[in-house]
């Protein structure tokens, strides 16, 4: 049904360049292949998926959009694709990662997941299509008194959260939320529909818990559901002067007894514009019965607030509470990540540097409004127990959850010709943090993958022996290196 593409043309004058045609025709044999699904410029729904990214430099125009709806649809698609030879791909779960190219691609083909959203409760698994968002799927999940462990916003994409490990509300007590998958169905670069779970294709379903887009398109999540009913938690925005006190607090909170029921995270966030520094903390506490717990070092002990919302309630309620401020204030955003073991002084000194520096920095970006923001939180405990294994490089007597902090740092802005200046100043932060922990004899070579910035090697962080195991599998599941070549963005290994 396809014609061959060529990806090269030879011109009489000697020399190969490539054919401007070839992802126009890639797309017309989509068109003819999926009719109904295929989206071209100028068109309503070509023009909804883009402007539905969350940040303004995700969206980039590709040649054709497709939304598949089926598993079916998604194999046809990567069948022609895999056929044209070259054409560039991108694939979109919910599109939030941040990283430019990663979910969306200028004159190529971008795969939006987004009609494959289908929630299903089935006792104690939930199947949920890959184009899912968490939102609907805990409004699904909860009719049934069931959670699941998924993000902490609303908005955010199942599969780009899940495959690249997740943190939820319920990561210090429950692990990693790729940890909870049953099942994954999954698209191979041979077009094939196939399940990976512990007992079919084992290796591919570690794989694909930390690997991400490495090895086929998934399709579908089944996910292990768990009784739940509401948790305690929230948002409390303290007054600029309680910025020393929230970081003490914080590295009190780490360096004291573990808590499994307490979750979330700490941020300081300065307004380029209004120069003014806002200290929050965003933290649950998933036994309500017991609130605080550890957690009352920073919800009870320092001050002053400016605003407390913490409450009890359902996490749909949360994760659509913190989703109104990502849907409603579209700039552009960056970030990056580095991880350190606590020390009594490491995020003191962390946050001296950016407090000092962000200012200035902001200053020189003016025209762009630049606000940035420090956050810092835990990772979740690995998989123990001889349950099925991740890739992620914590082994099983390893203590992460309790020992390492990571930190993300974050640039939202307006003009985008200040991205150069901005990108720079991530990579200079992260330097001289990860110089700090050197110092201290305190940094981790773990880059959490869901907050990585395209310049830094998450897949490298998991340790030789990962690699080596992620290098093996996509071998063996993507021998021509699809995935590696022609989807476009994304960590990649080879
Ligand atoms: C507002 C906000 C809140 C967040 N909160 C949390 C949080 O609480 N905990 C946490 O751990 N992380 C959180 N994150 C980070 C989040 O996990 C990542 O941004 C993640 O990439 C989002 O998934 P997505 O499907 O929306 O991403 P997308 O941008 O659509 O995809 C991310 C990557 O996954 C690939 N991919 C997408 N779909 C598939 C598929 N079906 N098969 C294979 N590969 C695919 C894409 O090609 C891309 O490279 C948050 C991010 C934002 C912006």
């Amino acid at each position: 049904m396809h014609h061959f593409t060529p990806c090269l043309l030879w011109l009489t004058f000697g020399i190969f360049v490539a054919s401007s045609n070839t992802t126009t025709s890639t797309c017309d044999d989509l068109s003819s292949a999926l009719s109904d699904d295929v989206r071209f410029p100028e068109s309503d729904l070509y023009n909804a998926s883009i402007s539905s990214y969350p940040f303004l430099q995700l969206q980039l125009h590709p040649t054709c959009i497709t939304q598949p709806r089926t598993p079916q649809e998604v194999s046809t698609a990567i069948n022609v694709l895999r056929e044209s030879g070259c054409t560039k791909f991108a694939v979109r779960g919910g599109g939030h990662n941040a990283n430019v190219g990663f979910n969306n691609i200028d004159d190529g083909v971008t795969i939006d997941m987004h009609l494959m959203s289908a929630v299903e409760v089935n006792k104690d698994v939930v199947r949920v299509g890959a184009g899912a968002i968490w939102q609907k799927v805990y409004d699904e999940v909860e009719k049934y008194n069931v959670s699941v462990l998924g993000g902490r916003i609303g908005v955010v994409g199942v599969a780009g959260f899940v495959t690249g490990g997740g943190i939820s509300f319920f990561g210090p007590e429950r692990g990693w939320a790729c940890d909870a998958v049953v099942n994954f169905q999954v698209v191979l670069a041979n077009g094939d529909i196939v399940d990976a779970n512990a007992t079919s294709r084992p290796d591919l379903f570690a794989a694909l818990k930390g690997g991400q887009s490495n090895f086929g398109i998934v399709t579908r999540f089944d996910l292990k559901a768990f009784p739940q009913g509401p948790i305690w938690g929230g948002r409390i925005a303290f007054a600029p002067e309680a910025d020393t006190a929230l970081i003490s607090a914080y590295t009190e909170f780490k360096t004291s007894k573990y808590d499994p029921y307490a979750a979330g995270w700490v941020t300081l966030r300065y307004n380029g514009t209004s120069k003014q520094t806002t200290p929050v903390s965003v933290l649950w506490y998933t036994k309500p019965e017991q609130k605080p717990g550890a957690l009352k070092k920073i919800t009870e002990d320092i001050g002053p607030k400016v605003f407390n919302g913490m409450q009890t309630a359902m996490p749909s309620e949360f994760a659509r509470n913190a989703s109104v401020v990502v849907k409603t204030s579209k700039s552009r955003t960056i970030w990056a990540t580095t991880t350190f073991h606590i020390s009594p002084t490491i995020m003191s000194r962390i946050h001296r540097l950016w407090k000092a520096l962000v200012p200035k920095i902001c200053e020189t970006y003016a025209h762009a409004n630049p606000t940035s923001e420090l956050t810092f939180q835990s990772l979740a405990p690995p998989p123990r127990n001889g349950s099925h294994p991740n890739v992620m490089g914590f082994a099983e007597n390893a203590t992460p959850e309790k020992d390492l902090v990571f930190l993300q740092i974050i640039f939202y802005f307006g003009d985008a010709s200040a991205t150069e200046g901005l990108n720079n100043a991530l990579k200079d932060f992260i330097k001289m943090f990860d110089d700090i922990a050197e110092e201290e004899g305190v940094k981790n070579k773990y880059v959490y993958l869901n907050f990585a910035a395209w310049f830094q090697e998450p897949l490298q962080g998991y340790g030789n022996e990962s690699l080596r195991t992620l290098k093996r599998v996509a071998r063996k599941y993507d021998p021509k290196g699809l995935f590696q070549k022609q989807l476009a963005g994304g960590f990649k290994l080879f």
